[in-house]
C-alpha cells in the first residue's frame, strides 16, 4: 500500500490535523504522526488511510483513480469570456475615504467614456462568442452616465441570448430615470452599507442629511425591487470596526441574511490613508468574533444569517469545484473568464489590476478596446498562478482548499515571491481555515446548527469531523 503525501499541522484544540493533496482530511495524535514520518504505520493506520481515500494498493486501481479525480476536480479551469466589468465613468458624488477605485469629483471632466470609447466597447462586446453575458457597471458612480448604461444594455440584449446587468451604485441620488433602469427585470443592484448606519455615515456620507437620503433609497430599493435584486456589502475598517451585533441587525432587519464582510482594500489610493501591513491579525480577530455572533444569532433566529466568504470557504473545504469567487481559486488564472474595461477603454484582468496600474506600480493592462487584447504580461503572471508547487504552500495542510492572489501580492509588496506566511492573503486564509476546522470539530450544538445551515444540509454529519485514534 502507498500513502498519498499527507501535510499536517498542530490543531488548536490538541492533536494534529492532516490533509492530502485532494482535500481529504482527518485528525489524529502525535503517535500517529511519528508512525507516519518514520514509515512504521500499524495495520489499523493502513486500514484507516485506505478506507479514507488517502492511500492506494497499486497505481490505476479504484482508490488511485478516485484520488486523481478528486485532485483534478479541485483545480479551476477558466470558462469563456462571459462576465465583464465596465467603468463608464470615474466620477462620483461621494468621496469615501478608502475608495478603492480611484474616483474623481463629480464635476471633473475627462473621466467618462467618450463617443468613440462607447462605440469601441460595443464592438468589443460584439466580438464575444459566449451565448450569455453578465455586465457589472462600476465607477465612480455609474448612474451618472445612465445614457451609456442604457446603450450597453440595449446592445447586449440584441447580441446575447441571455443577459444580466448589475449596477454597483451608492444609491445616493436617484432620479425617476434611474429608478426605471434599476426596476428592469434583468437589472440587479449592488450597494454598500458599512455595517450600522453610524459607521456608514462616518465612512461614506459624512453628514446626517446624506445618510438619511441613502437609507431611504436603500429601503425603497428593497421594497420596490425585492430583496433578491438588491445586495449590499459592508466595507469594514478593521482599526475601527462596528460592533458585529449592530452589523447583523442592520442587515437582517432589512431582510438581507447573507453578509459579505470585506476589509478595507489597502490598494490604490487607499494606501495613502491606511497602514497596508499589520492589519490581518486585527481583521482575523474581528472576523472570528463576527462568526461567533452569527452562531448566537442563528441559535434563536427564525431566518438564519451567514457571512458569505466564510460559507464560501467552508463549502470549498467540503466539496470540489467551488470556484465561484475570483479571489480564491487554484490555479487563479486571470484575464480569461472575465475582464474589466476602464474609463479610458483599457482592459484589465481584474479590478485590483486596474488599480495597481493606475497608481503606477505595474502596467497590468491587457490592451484596450481600440486595438484589441494582448495577454503577454498576464500570461507571464499566470505561470505563477498555482499553489500546488509553491515552495511554502506545498507544505501547508490547507493547500487543497486555498488559492492564490498574485495581483494582491503585487499590489501590497511589489513582488510575488514574498514568503507566503508573511502575506496578507495567507494570514487571512490560514486563520479562516483554522476557524472553520475548529468549528467542524466542535461539539457545541449551537456551532453544529450554524455549520449545518451554512453547509446546506439538515444536520451537520459527524463523519465530516473524522478522527483516527
Ligand atoms: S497561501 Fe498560506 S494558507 Fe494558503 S496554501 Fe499557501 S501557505 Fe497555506
Amino acid at each position: 500500500m502507498t500513502v498519498f503525501p499527507l501535510k499536517f499541522k498542530p490543531a488548536a484544540d490538541g492533536g494534529f490535523f492532516f490533509a492530502d493533496d485532494a482535500g481529504g482530511y482527518f485528525k489524529s495524535d502525535e503517535d500517529f504522526l511519528s508512525r507516519y514520518v518514520s514509515d512504521t504505520l500499524s495495520g489499523s493506520d493502513r486500514e484507516f488511510l485506505l478506507r479514507g481515500g488517502h492511500a492506494f494498493e497499486e497505481p490505476g486501481d479504484l482508490a488511485y483513480a478516485g484520488f486523481e479525480f478528486r485532485f483534478a476536480s479541485r483545480l479551476y479551469v477558466p470558462g469563456p469570456l462571459d462576465y465583464i466589468i465596465l467603468v463608464p465613468t470615474l466620477r462620483c458624488n461621494l468621496a469615501c475615504g478608502y475608495c478603492q477605485v480611484s474616483r474623481v469629483n463629480e464635476n471633473t471632466p475627462g473621466f467618462d467614456w467618450n463617443a468613440d470609447t462607447v462605440e469601441a466597447v460595443i464592438a468589443f462586446l460584439g466580438g464575444i462568442s459566449a451565448p450569455k453575458m453578465k455586465i457589472e457597471f462600476q465607477g465612480g458612480e455609474p448612474t451618472l452616465r445612465l445614457d451609456i448604461l442604457s446603450r450597453i444594455r440595449d446592445f447586449c440584449r440584441s447580441r446575447f441570448d441571455q443577459c444580466e446587468f448589475v449596477v454597483c451604485t451608492n444609491l445616493q441620488n436617484l432620479t425617476d430615470e434611474i429608478w426605471d433602469f434599476l426596476s428592469l427585470p434583468d437589472v440587479f443592484v449592488s450597494t454598500s452599507l458599512d455595517g450600522d448606519v453610524s459607521t456608514h455615515e462616518f465612512q461614506r456620507t459624512f453628514e446626517s442629511r446624506r445618510t438619511a437620503q441613502f437609507v431611504n433609497n436603500l429601503d425603497a430599493a428593497i421594497a420596490r425591487l425585492g430583496n433578491g435584486k438588491v445586495s449590499a456589502l459592508p466595507t469594514i475598517n478593521p482599526h475601527r470596526p462596528p460592533d458585529p451585533k449592530s452589523v447583523i441587525e442592520a442587515y437582517t432587519s432589512r431582510g438581507m441574511h447573507s453578509i459579505y464582510l470585506r476589509p478595507v482594500n489597502f490598494q490604490g489610493f487607499a494606501r495613502k490613508r491606511y497602514d497596508a501591513h499589520a492589519s490581518s491579525s486585527i481583521w482575523n480577530n474581528y472576523h472570528s468574533r463576527f462568526i461567533d455572533e452569527l452562531v448566537e444569532y442563528n441559535w434563536r433566529a427564525e431566518t438564519p444569517a451567514e457571512e458569505y466568504y466564510f460559507v464560501h470557504c467552508l463549502r470549498r473545504i467540503l466539496r470540489a469545484g467551488h470556484n465561484g469567487h475570483v479571489d480564491l481559486r487554484n490555479p487563479n488564472v486571470v484575464g480569461h473568464g472575465y475582464v474589466v474595461i476602464d474609463h479610458d477603454g483599457k482592459i484589465y484582468p481584474t479590478d485590483e489590476a486596474r488599480m495597481v496600474s493606475r497608481v503606477g506600480q505595474f502596467d497590468l493592462s491587457m490592451g484596450d478596446v481600440f486595438n484589441g487584447m494582448s495577454t503577454a504580461t498576464i500570461d507571464a503572471l499566470n505561470q505563477e498562478a498555482s499553489n500546488n508547487f509553491h515552495p511554502d504552500c506545498v507544505h501547508c495542510a490547507y493547500q487543497a482548499f486555498c488559492g492564490v492572489d498574485l495581483v494582491d501580492d503585487l499590489s501590497r509588496y511589489g513582488r510575488i515571491d514574498v514568503p507566503k506566511h508573511q502575506t496578507d492573503f495567507c494570514q487571512r486564509h490560514f486563520a479562516m481555515f483554522d476557524k472553520i476546522f475548529a468549528m467542524i470539530y466542535s461539539d457545541d450544538p449551537k456551532v453544529r446548527k450554524s455549520m449545518a445551515i451554512w453547509a446546506g444540509v439538515p444536520n451537520f454529519d459527524p463523519s465530516l469531523a473524522r478522527w483516527h485514534r
